[in-house]
Parts: C-alpha cells; structure tokens; sequence
C-alpha cells in the first residue's frame, strides 16, 4: 500500500444557520461559525449540500465526495471488491445545537423511500447527547396504541395526547429506527451519526409559522410510516456516560453503522479492520499515533491505516459501515 493511503484525513466541517440554531458550535466549540444561529455542524459529510474539505495532507482542498469517487481504496474498494456497491460515501455525523425545539419528523426505511422517493434510501440515525440542560426531553416515539388511533390522533392535531417525550441527560445514546417519530428540543447538543440520506417527512411543527406561514407537514406519508406501537421508552435509550476506559465500546450495531465510544484516560490501541472509521473528538485532547487531537476535530481512518494508538483524556465517538 502507498504511503499516502495510510493517511489520516482530517476535514472542515461545513454550517448551516436555522431558526433553531443557537450560538454553542462558536463558544463551547471551537469553530468560526457563520454567525448567531448556527444550528448545524456538518463535520464528515459528502453530501451535495454540505461537502467536507479535507483540511491538510495530500488531499488537502479535496472534498469527501471527491475523494470517495478518485481514491475508492481509501473506504475499502466497495466499487470492486465485489462488496454492496455504494454510490455516495455512506454516512453523514453532525452536531446539532439546538437553542429552540425542532419540528418532529419521520424518516421512511428503504423499501418505502424506495418506492415512493424516486428510489431515494430512507434514513437511519442516532443520536450522542453532548449537552442539555436539567429536565430535558427529547420526543421519541408516541403514545398511539394501534393504526387507527395513530391516524385520529395525527388527523385531529391531538399532540399533547400523541407526542411521547423521553427525559435524557449528557451521554446518552438514542438509536432512531425508520418510524419512530422523533424531535430534538431546545437546549440539547448532540452528536448524529445517520445514513446519508435526506427523506424526512415533518409531522407537526408546533403550528409555528416560518416567513409568515406555516412550514409543510407530509401527514399521509407519516401515517404511512410511523411504527405502532413505538418501541417502549425504556428500550430507546442508553447511558453511555460512563463505559469502561481505554477500549473501545460498540453503541449501536444496525444494518448501516456501527458507532462506538472511546473514553481515553490513558492509553489505546487497536486495528483499523473497518472499511473506513470515522472519529469524532468531543472532549478533551491526545494523541493519535503521535498527532495532537482535540475537541471539534473530525476525522477518516482509511482503509488498511493499520495500527491505532490513542493516548491523552479525551472522549471519541468512532462510526463504521
Ligand atoms: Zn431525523
């Protein structure tokens, strides 16, 4: 293998201002961000609305789509090693500042996007909290027993009734399957690893009005897709606050990621057996194999990059195909 294959690459993250966003990405992080509501860091992203550039090296300047269509060995040869073929570079991590709640949305899965978006996929993706406040909530899910309540309940605007929220705290992890209706709230931080993917459909938005009129709901498709009964509250959530130091622990295996935790205290090393593994640092700073890391950086293992040595105290959220 070529040396330069054996490189990290670190990218710029791309950000997006909401009217949800808040001011965090600029002041708790360390990111020159476009101005107040910044809502949204799109830190590995190969999306056509948000291309990460690489930041240095031997690619610096390239994008993630770029270099996922140029340099195919670097995320394991999917075109010819007779693996699924994959046609985008197949995961997209964010860190969402949300200061106000946002609208709660549905993702379709694959068999119905595919159907009925074009042939488009459907979306998984899960959520880190990096930070909220005491009390807080995210909504997961609902508290419709069976479809024909689902419908009433959506078709009578009955949200109080139907909206099921879930209290979290800093560190836990929330998987967010295809149908489970879901929503951010205002004053929660988190890290999203997701299928890269754009079908949403928005369920209700708190009647709120956006340049003078309401944003559009998709209510038919939601109740299309939403899963009934939800998945028990209890079944949602995962403490991932505190998990055993120096290795790394698998949060979530699904058939689109794999997201693990790593708290360095000290030191860790491991092979890169993955087709690409991306790292997201969200506390503290270290060293990878002798590099200095720090919070806010985001960054791709390449295929065959080989042995990894962490050390410092830092916490890392690690995402795979
Ligand atoms: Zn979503």
């Amino acid at each position: 293998m070529d040396q330069k294959e054996k490189e990290i690459i670190f990218l710029n993250p791309v950000f997006k201002q909401m009217i949800w966003g808040g001011e965090r990405l600029g002041t708790d992080w360390p990111y020159e961000i476009p101005g107040p509501g910044t809502g949204e860091c799109w830190a590995v992203s190969a999306h056509q609305n948000g291309d990460c550039m690489v930041r240095e090296g031997a690619y610096t300047g390239k994008t993630l789509s770029q270099l996922w269509e140029e340099e195919p060995a670097l995320f394991g040869n999917f075109e010819n090693a007779g693996k699924e073929k994959l046609d985008r570079f197949p995961l997209l991590t964010k860190i969402i500042d949300a200061k106000s709640d946002l609208s709660i949305q549905v993702h379709p899965d694959d068999a119905y996007a595919g159907v009925h978006e074009n042939g488009s996929l459907g979306k998984t993706e899960c959520w880190y909290i990096l930070d909220c406040g005491e009390n807080a909530t995210l909504v997961i899910g609902h508290n419709a027993k069976d479809k024909e309540e689902l419908t009433a309940m959506i078709r009578e605007g009955r949200w109080n009734e139907f909206i099921r929220e879930v209290p979290v705290k800093k560190g836990d992890f929330i998987q967010i399957d295809p149908g489970t209706v879901h929503a951010i709230k205002g004053g929660i931080m988190l890290l999203e690893t997701q299928q890269n993917s754009d079908i949403t459909y928005r369920v209700y938005d708190y009647d709120r009005l956006s340049d003078g009129k309401p944003r559009q709901l998709h209510v038919e498709q939601s109740i299309d897709v939403i899963t009934v009964p939800a998945k028990p509250a209890a079944e949602c959530v995962k403490d991932a606050a505190d998990m055993p130091k120096n290795q790394k622990n698998l949060l979530i295996s699904c058939p689109y990621y794999k997201v693990w935790k790593i708290d360095v205290t000290d030191q860790v090393s491991f092979a890169q057996e993955h087709p690409f593994l991306i790292m997201s640092v969200i506390a503290g700073d270290g060293l990878i194999n002798g590099q200095l890391i720090k919070k806010g950086d985001h960054f791709i293992l390449p295929c065959g990059y080989g042995e990894v040595a962490l050390q410092g105290q830092m916490e890392i959220i690690a995402a795979s195909i």
